[in-house]
Parts: C-alpha cells; structure tokens; sequence
C-alpha cells in the first residue's frame, strides 16, 4: 500500500488560512490504514483546524468527507454537488489522490495535508516500512522475493558491495544488507546458485513516467500500448 504521514499541522493551516469554507477531503484506504488521512485523522485535523482558527478570531468554516478512494472517479463523483459550496478542498489523500480530486474539479483550490513517502508494508503496529519503488521490471523471481532495488541503501542490481561488513550495511550498520539477505534466502530455498546471475543495469526505460498502463481487454478502448 500507499505509506503517507500528515504535514506539520503549521504549513496545513498556513495552505488554508486565506479560505473561508474548507472541505478537509479523507480516503478510506491506504491513507486510512498508515493512520495518515482517513475518517479519524480527518475528524482529528479538522477539530484541530477549528480550535486554532477560533483562538485567532478568523471566522474559517471546516467541514469533513470522507470517500472511500480519492484515485478513483466513482467515488469521487459522490462529492459533486456537496462540493460547490466549499472555496478550499484540503484533501488527505496520497499525492495521487490530491491530483485527480484537483483534475476532476477544475476551479476548485485543492491543498494536500500529508506527503506521501513510499509503498510499503505495515511491518507492526505503528510502523510501516518500504518494500518497492515500482521500478516496472520486478526482479523478485531470482532474488528470493527480496527487492535489492529498495532494500539495498544504493539500489544495486548486483551485490553485495565491497562495503558489507558482517552482513551488515556499511551505510546504516543497524541494518542487515539486503544481498546478503537474498543469498541466505536463496541458500534456504536450495537455489544459491542464482546469486551468480548478474543483472544487467537498470532498464530506465520501464521507469519512464508518467507511468502508464493498459489492461489488454482495454486497449481497443483506449487506443493505448501497454506497459
Ligand atoms: S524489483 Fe523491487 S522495485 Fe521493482 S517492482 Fe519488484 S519489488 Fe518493486
Ligand atoms: S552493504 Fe549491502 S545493502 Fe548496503 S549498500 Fe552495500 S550491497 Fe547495498
């Protein structure tokens, strides 16, 4: 999933403060869950937004919504109408989210409160860590499902560096080195031997974005190519 966490609660309200009536836009899923930008944080903020407005004596409105998903236009449409009374959208949502809300309600000032840092996992409770930076051209297969493009600090196709030190990162010395992780993967699987396959560089053609890509029972509809 998405990994987001709130702006600092200044820079929101300064975004804002030139507004008079704000609709604080929340997404049920990723955001929701990273404990980021859903229903919660959306009563949290917008309480928060209120009591400060009324200690500066600034007649502000805050009104919430939460929508299921903001990335995608079912839901988004379910907020039409509402919408058009509010000056302001402060929308919650990945940064994916913040853009298509502005992009399906041109006119409308729309501010982001959180930044969006990466997808990830829900590693224990409270801590959500990086998994994948959907570089378009998944190596899992051959590397016992542990991706050296993220959890390697330098992104190596090919490792470990000369840096390793007792399995550890030179970089961060707390952390095990992710090739070192994909070579007692693939030893515990009974396929070591792949460890020897060196990966060519990185094709950055897969990264080339905007990223797109179209299901094939779509594409006579689209009259795209596929990603
Ligand atoms: S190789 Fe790594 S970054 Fe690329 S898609 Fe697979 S998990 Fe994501
Ligand atoms: S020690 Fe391992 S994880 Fe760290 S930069 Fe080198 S190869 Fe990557």
């Amino acid at each position: 999933m998405i990994i987001a966490s709130r702006k600092p609660f200044a820079e929101i309200k300064k975004s804002i403060e030139l507004y008079e009536n704000i609709l604080v836009v929340g997404c049920g899923t990723c955001v929701a869950v990273c404990l980021a930008g859903g229903k919660k944080e959306v009563g949290l903020l917008a309480s928060q937004l209120r009591m400060s407005f009324a200690l500066d004596k600034k007649k502000i409105q805050i009104s919430e919504e939460t929508l299921e998903r903001q990335c995608d236009h079912e839901f988004l449409e379910t907020i039409r109408e509402p919408l058009k009374e509010f000056d302001c959208l402060l929308s919650l949502a990945c940064g994916a989210g913040v853009q298509f809300l502005a992009e399906t309600y041109p006119g409308k000032k729309v501010f982001p409160g959180v930044n969006t840092s990466f997808i990830g996992v829900a590693e224990a409770a409270g801590l959500w860590t990086e998994r994948c930076r959907a570089c378009g051209d998944c190596l899992l297969a051959i590397t016992g499902g542990i991706c050296p493009r993220t959890l390697c600090v330098k992104g190596l196709n090919n490792g470990p560096c000369g840096g390793m030190i007792d399995g550890k990162c030179e970089v961060d010395p707390e952390r095990p080195c992710a090739w070192v992780s994909i070579y007692e993967r693939l030893a515990e699987e009974g396929r070591v031997n792949q460890i020897e396959i060196m990966f060519p560089p990185t094709d950055f053609r897969f990264q080339t974005k905007p990223g797109r890509v179209t299901h094939r029972a779509y594409l006579r509809r689209y009259n795209a190519g596929s990603k």
